[in-house]
């Protein structure tokens, strides 16, 4: 049986993977996650991945590797296999080099650290919205298995 300590320490895993997640997506970085997916959950090579999504095979390996640093790996995978349309749907903040949270230009490449820096509350909200409505779809899923 899980202890109250397993559960604690995976719920703040869940919520860092997918606070991570959110930060890309209010990033305008689909395509990095889209590269994500296809090679940590349909294990493509990460020089196919990368290409396909128009990234540097480095980018992909550096991002998977930070990603997979916020929680166990069985975790990531089965929170962006579950929670993927969630975070695709995500609304970017940042979008052609202006900040629509703050009214500011920002430069892409400096688009994650300024949310991360200035709009941490937009990312917890965001990964918060994701966590609820994989719950509900979850709930979902056990009544059609039930009926
Ligand atoms: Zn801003």
């Amino acid at each position: 049986m899980p202890t109250a300590e397993d559960r604690r320490k995976l719920a703040e895993e869940r919520r860092a993977v997918l606070e991570y997640l959110a930060l890309k997506a209010l990033a305008d970085k689909k395509n990095v996650l889209q590269a994500l997916y296809d090679y940590l959950v349909l294990n493509e090579s990460p020089s196919k991945a990368a290409e396909k999504h128009g990234i540097q095979k480095t980018q992909l390996k550096s991002t998977a590797y930070q990603l997979m640093s916020k929680g166990r790996a069985a975790l990531v995978v089965k929170l962006m296999q579950l929670a993927w349309p969630f975070i695709m749907e995500i609304e970017p903040i940042v979008e052609n080099g202006y900040c629509k949270a703050c009214n500011t230009v920002i430069h892409t490449n400096h688009a994650e650290p300024h949310i991360a820096v200035r709009h941490q509350d937009v990312i917890r909200k965001t990964a918060q919205e994701v966590e609820k409505k994989l719950r509900e779809s979850l709930a979902k899923r056990k009544q059609v298995v039930r009926a």
